[in-house]
């Protein structure tokens, strides 16, 4: 059973750890690493299409336009030819990659084309509703699936405006993990908002009891359809409280208290939470060893990312090549995002400007999640040293 112990409320003062060393040092080799980028991670974005409508999707649906499978192999074999692709990995999102028929050829085809493995994230709902499918998926070569659960059924329904998402997703979780822990990594992503704060813990419960072995958090992000819904943004303090949280059952990993790891995804700079509440310290690979293959054939920096800068060209009519050589230059020197609040912040050599998929069209940074942990630990040390005393005005 998850029960983490208490946890101090400051987990290092950022300047004086040693961790603040060893991220200094992270830094600079990164710096390295973006005068000779290479390609490590690709990202497809299969489909912009989805069986469901989630409320909190980052992925904003629009008509159609993905690539049909003669031109999507095209595109991989564009690639494999230019890169070493048993160093690199492909991770397929979408929308929602199940809903097209050819994924398991696709996952054939990649791995024939030499790359290193091959991952999937999906909602669960037709792994769920044709089992089967993952069969083929996991024959074809398929090594890792992430699937997203959200929190017990009422609430992971409502926000996936479906009845029967979350027995389905459930149902392809018990299926991967009974006939393929073996040879698939199963990952859960829980996404976090005001309606499942009390609850999603009752999730991390669940999924411990079956078997789950890796489970990634995130607070949900206010982009695509979340954009428009303020309610599902969590206060500054539940935000704290979330990565305290994460952290407690990550020292609880680490004593041999769970055999369930857990981790904050990569959502930006946490300030004195980073080293702490997820795998080693935020790193934005976009554009430096990261790419995506858009759902029409667009090579971007990162899926995730929507502002113009972050498309290098149109792998259907561009070579590869030439696409990563000079179309990711805001992704190799972070100078320009010295602007804005990060201009005014002690943490940028710590920080570097966080994600980059935080940044308006002209890199100026829209939100700040190591901002929100400092409003937070501020309010509370205010509550906790009493309302100010006015001094009494003085008599004549
Ligand atoms: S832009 Fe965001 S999602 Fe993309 S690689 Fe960077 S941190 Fe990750
Ligand atoms: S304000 Fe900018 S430099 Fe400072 S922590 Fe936030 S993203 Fe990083």
């Amino acid at each position: 059973m998850l029960r983490p112990k208490p946890l101090a409320p400051c987990l290092w003062s950022c300047r004086a750890s040693p961790l603040a060393g060893e991220l200094s040092d992270l830094r600079a080799r990164e710096a390295a690493s973006r005068r000779a980028p290479r390609l490590e991670s690709l990202v497809w974005q299969a489909t912009n299409l989805c069986n469901l409508r989630c409320r909190h999707c980052c992925v904003a649906q629009r008509p159609r336009i993905d690539l049909d499978t003669a031109s999507a192999r095209k595109v991989f074999d564009n690639i494999a030819r230019t890169v070493e692709p048993g160093q690199v990995s492909v991770g397929i999102s979408g929308g929602e990659p199940t809903i097209r028929r050819d994924l398991a050829e696709m996952v054939r085809h990649m791995l024939d084309a030499g790359f290193s493995g091959v991952g999937l994230a999906s909602n669960g709902f037709l792994l769920g509703q044709h089992r089967e499918r993952l069969d083929e998926l996991v024959k074809a070569g398929l090594g890792s699936l992430n699937l997203s659960l959200d929190g017990p059924a009422e609430y992971h329904n409502a926000l996936r405006r479906h009845p029967k998402a979350y027995d389905l997703a459930i149902s392809a979780l018990v299926h991967a993990l009974r006939f393929y822990s073996e040879v698939l990594e199963v990952v859960v992503t829980i996404s976090v908002s005001p309606g499942n704060f009390q609850t999603y813990p009752i999730i991390l419960e669940l999924l411990e009891q079956l078997g789950v072995p890796y489970v990634k958090i995130v607070a949900v992000m206010p982009y695509g359809e979340a954009e428009h819904a303020a309610d599902l943004g969590l206060s500054d303090e539940q935000f704290v409280q979330l990565l305290e949280n994460a952290t407690r059952i990550r020292r609880c990993f680490d004593a041999g208290e769970t055999p369930m790891r857990v981790s904050m995804t990569d959502d930006g700079f946490l300030g004195c939470f980073e080293g702490a509440s997820r795998d080693g310290f935020l790193n934005c690979p976009a554009g430096v060893d990261t790419a995506a293959i858009l759902q029409d054939g667009r090579l971007s920096a990162c899926a995730q990312m929507t502002q113009p800068f972050s498309v290098a060209g149109d792998l259907r009519s561009e070579s590869f090549a030439s696409l990563w050589k000079d179309g990711f230059r805001e992704f190799r020197n972070r100078r320009w995002l010295h602007k804005g609040m990060c201009s005014r912040c002690v943490e940028w050599r710590y920080c570097q400007g966080g994600s980059m998929h935080d940044r308006a069209a002209d890199g100026t940074p829209l939100r700040c999640n190591a901002l929100r942990v400092r409003r937070a630990l501020e309010a509370r040390a205010r509550a906790a040293a009493g309302p100010k005393r006015v001094p009494r005005a003085t008599a004549r």
